[in-house]
């Protein structure tokens, strides 16, 4: 089964997907989710397996109208928002691992496992090599490890196991 890309996380924080179809004549009107009239218009949006009138589409703090939002949508606790005001309103990304700062929401972040990362601060934190896209990192008490200073650290248990 694929997995829709815009169905991951249902249920918690979610971005959403908004699709812009154009009307078929020949099909029958598809009721507006915000308004509950028919959409007579040309074109409607989907979002939230829901079809919506461009204008009804809006964001519930701003009142801007998604559609033209870079079109997706945040939604939570039964909230339609546009990014800036989710990430307002619910945005913390949480404290970088490395250096326990906060992130604020709108700063780019590293993941590895459950930790978030600043980009500046995702490095081995034995060499500080900065990693690419496709090097291979390595956690290990938590710290970010390049390959050569994670397979050094092996080496060294290896030799002198941490037992006294
Ligand atoms: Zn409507
Ligand atoms: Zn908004
Ligand atoms: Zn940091
Ligand atoms: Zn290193």
């Amino acid at each position: 089964q694929i997995l829709h890309p815009s169905k991951q996380g249902m249920g918690r924080n979610v971005l959403i997907s908004i699709q812009m179809l154009s009307v078929q004549p020949d099909t029958k009107p598809k009721g507006c989710a915000g308004c509950n009239r028919k959409i007579k218009d040309r074109y409607l949006l989907k979002a939230l397996d829901k079809y919506w009138h461009e204008d009804c589409l809006k964001c519930a703090c701003c009142d801007c109208r998604l559609g033209e939002v870079g079109s997706t949508l945040y939604t939570k606790a039964n909230l339609i928002l546009c990014r800036r005001d989710y990430l307002r309103l619910f945005g913390v990304t949480g404290n970088c691992a490395a250096c326990s700062k906060l992130i604020p929401a709108f700063e780019m972040v590293m993941r590895a496992k459950d930790n978030v990362y600043h980009l500046d601060c995702f490095a081995c934190q034995l060499c500080n090599q900065r990693f690419c896209v496709g090097d291979k990192f390595f956690l290990k008490n938590n710290m970010i490890l390049c390959q050569t200073d994670y397979e050094e650290g092996l080496m060294k248990e290896g030799y002198a196991p941490q037992v006294r």
